[in-house]
This record gives C-alpha cells, sequence and structure tokens, in this order.
C-alpha cells in the first residue's frame, strides 16, 4: 500500500527519504512541493532527481481527500465535506474575515465528547482521523482558494474585497483534537513549518473541551494558541454540558490553563462560551464566570457562540438582548468578551453545524436521547446558580 506523504511533518519525511537512500534536503524539496506548490504528481516535482520521482510514484501518494461536496455561501464562506471512507465524512469551513482567512478543520469522524448543544457530538464517534487526513483539509482549501484567486483575480471576495487565502487554523471542526493527539501534532507541525505552510503559532488555534493530561503535552510538544470550550461557570452545569467535565473538572482546568500560558504564544485562554436560552445565560452565571476566571487567575478573553439548533437538542439559542445583557457584565468586570457573527448560514457552515453523514458506531444516538430526558431547566441550572 502506498504511503501518503501527507502523515509526515518534515522529520518525518526526512527519515521516510532516509529510508530510500535520501539526503534531508531530499525532503525538504518534497515537503515544499507538496504543501507550498500544492503538488500532487510526482512527475511535476522537477527538481528531484527522475529516479527518485519514479520510486516514490511507486511507493508513495500524496492522499488528498475526495471531495463529496463544495458549498459557497454569498458573505464568502466555503465549507468542503470530505470523504474519509467507510461512510463517514468531516468537513472543513474556510471563513474570510477582512484581516485574516481562517480555516476550521476536523480531527476526528465524529466525537465521543457528547457535548449537549453540538450536533457532531449527538451523532457519536467513528474514528480518529490521521494526519495526513488532518493536513489534507488544509492542502486542499489553500490551493483550492490560490486556484481560484489565480482565475477570479485578488480582489474578486463579496463586494470586491480580497479574496483571501488561510492565514490561521482553528482544530474546531468536527472531534476532540486533544483525544486524538498523536495524529494532531504531527499535523500542527506541518501548519507551522516554514517549508510546510509557515504558520505563525499565534495563528493556529486548539480548540479543546478540556482533556487536561493532553493540555499539559501540548504545552511541552507543540504550544499554539489555546482555547477551552467552557460553557458554564461551574461543575454542576457543565458536568451536563461537557460530559468530560466529570473527569477533568474546571479547577483542574483551569490549573492546565495556568500552566500553558507562560509557554503560548497568546498571553491569554480564548474561553468558548455557547449561549443557550435558560441553560447558562442568566446574569447571575455572568457574574459567576467572572468570579470564576479570577479567584482561578487565568488571563483570559471570552468568545460568546450563538447556539445553532439542530433537530432534537432541546435546546434554544439565547435572545439577542440576552447575548448582550451577558456580554455587558463580562465587559463591565473589564474583560474582551466578543459575540461570534454567524457565517454561512445559507450553508450551514456555523460552528455546532460541522455535521456530515458519520456513522454512529458507539450507540451515542441512544445515550442522548436517554440524556435529553434530564431537564436542564430550570432546577438543574437554579442548582448551578446556588
Ligand atoms: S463541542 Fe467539540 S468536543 Fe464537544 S461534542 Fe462537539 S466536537 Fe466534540
Amino acid at each position: 500500500m502506498a504511503v501518503d506523504l501527507l502523515d509526515f511533518d518534515l522529520e518525518g519525511l526526512a527519515a521516510f527519504c532516509e529510508g530510500l537512500g535520501e539526503k534531508r534536503f531530499r525532503a525538504v524539496q518534497l515537503f515544499r512541493w507538496i504543501h507550498q506548490k500544492g503538488a500532487s504528481d510526482f512527475d511535476a516535482m522537477s527538481d528531484l532527481a527522475k529516479s527518485l520521482r519514479t520510486r516514490l510514484a511507486g511507493d508513495a501518494a500524496i492522499g488528498a481527500l475526495p471531495v463529496i461536496s463544495e458549498q459557497a455561501s454569498a458573505d464568502g464562506t466555503v465549507k468542503w465535506l470530505f470523504d474519509v471512507g467507510g461512510g463517514n465524512a468531516v468537513e472543513a469551513v474556510f471563513i474570510p474575515e477582512d484581516d485574516r482567512g481562517t480555516l476550521c478543520v476536523s480531527s476526528q469522524a465524529g466525537c465521543a465528547v457528547g457535548c449537549r448543544f453540538c450536533s457532531t457530538g449527538h451523532q457519536g464517534f467513528s474514528r480518529n482521523l490521521r494526519t495526513g487526513e488532518i493536513v489534507a483539509q488544509l492542502w486542499h482549501a489553500e490551493h483550492r482558494l490560490r486556484a481560484r484567486r489565480a482565475t477570479a483575480g485578488a480582489d474578486a471576495g463579496p463586494g470586491g474585497a480580497p479574496l483571501r487565502m488561510v492565514d490561521n487554523v482553528v482544530m474546531m471542526g468536527m472531534g476532540e483534537p486533544l483525544q486524538n493527539y498523536g495524529a494532531l501534532v504531527p499535523a500542527l507541525r506541518t501548519m507551522l513549518d516554514d517549508h510546510g505552510y509557515g504558520l505563525s503559532r499565534r495563528r493556529v488555534t486548539v480548540s479543546t473541551s478540556g482533556v487536561v493530561p493532553m493540555i499539559e503535552r501540548l504545552r511541552e510538544d507543540c504550544p499554539v494558541a489555546l482555547a477551552v470550550s467552557l460553557h458554564a461557570p461551574d461543575d454542576a452545569l457543565r458536568d451536563m454540558l461537557v460530559p468530560l467535565n466529570r473527569k477533568y473538572p474546571i479547577a483542574e482546568l483551569m490549573a492546565a490553563c495556568r500552566a500553558y500560558l507562560p509557554v503560548a504564544p497568546r498571553d491569554f485562554v480564548m474561553f468558548e462560551y455557547c449561549m443557550l436560552d435558560g441553560v447558562n445565560d442568566a446574569d447571575a452565571q455572568a457574574r459567576a464566570l467572572v468570579d470564576l476566571v479570577r479567584r482561578e487567575r487565568v488571563p483570559c478573553k471570552f468568545n460568546l457562540i450563538p447556539f445553532n439548533p439542530f433537530p432534537g437538542s432541546g435546546l434554544e439559542r439565547s435572545p439577542p438582548e440576552r447575548v448582550r445583557a451577558f456580554q455587558r457584565i463580562l465587559l463591565d468586570a473589564g474583560f474582551v468578551a466578543t459575540v461570534r457573527r454567524t457565517r454561512g448560514d445559507d450553508i450551514d457552515a456555523a460552528c455546532g453545524q460541522l455535521a456530515g453523514e458519520v456513522r454512529d458506531r458507539t450507540g451515542a444516538q441512544a445515550r442522548l436521547a436517554r440524556r435529553r430526558t434530564i431537564p436542564l431547566h430550570p432546577q438543574n441550572v437554579a442548582r448551578s446558580l446556588r
């Protein structure tokens, strides 16, 4: 079976080339062809010896993922659905903004964490993606966007704005990236490598629901920007919204964040907070959030995310005035608190809608259906406020 070269960071590719009797500089050339030039045909790699190209064509491949669909929103957002085999599909979403182009990348087909407000979590877990399948999402998006710019012109974005490329990656698509750590780290290294995509550490973000031991390992192995899906100011409520909290409660999570920051490329943690009507959006909960991060001494910013309802969730989006009131309490306490702008609504590309057709092999749907019978509101919420 052909070796997928997208599975390798530069060190891995150097070891592979060494196995073929080639020097390290050949790996650098090959890496640049693949990631910087988007080549998928070894014959096009004109500065590699013909004998090496022939060998690579026989033993290796550049594992582009089959594209099931590409949808472009009127606001410039683009969503790709990739086939990862076995009836599984994952999504990547490109979100152009004034000052940057962000690609949201998936790390797993499905997700085992089962967050209450997340459509991916409701599908259950199918499997981890390989490094190559994570990198292939960026490889495809980057070179597809470049090709579009070459044909459409640099200023062909919405309203004549500059067409942006990927200069920001968030591991915030399907899956919990820190539960696929072995594949994640080489993928991050490829994103950061100057011979690869050359992204700065500040512009690569790992978003986690709170896998505490892996936050600690990431700090050692490949510190990039950190976002944490918090969604509740206390353990009682977070246990229900983010089941992983029962294993790694908030105090442990905050300690891991504190320890991460001295080596992080940004001097704050971004706390994501999905706004759920009548569940976690009360003034008292905003004040509890302020108390929590002050007590735990975690420099942070907040990103308030309007919930994207999906069938069977049993949850509603907080009204805009409630979101604004919640945000005001955080702002008045001196924190940066943004409200995520909904993007790609016309193509269902917003956060929490990264669905795809992922098989439920774990019975998660049934478990979640049972959990949905536990009312979150009002008595459980009242308990969380005590
Ligand atoms: S929010 Fe993230 S960690 Fe939670 S179920 Fe969804 S994909 Fe998994």
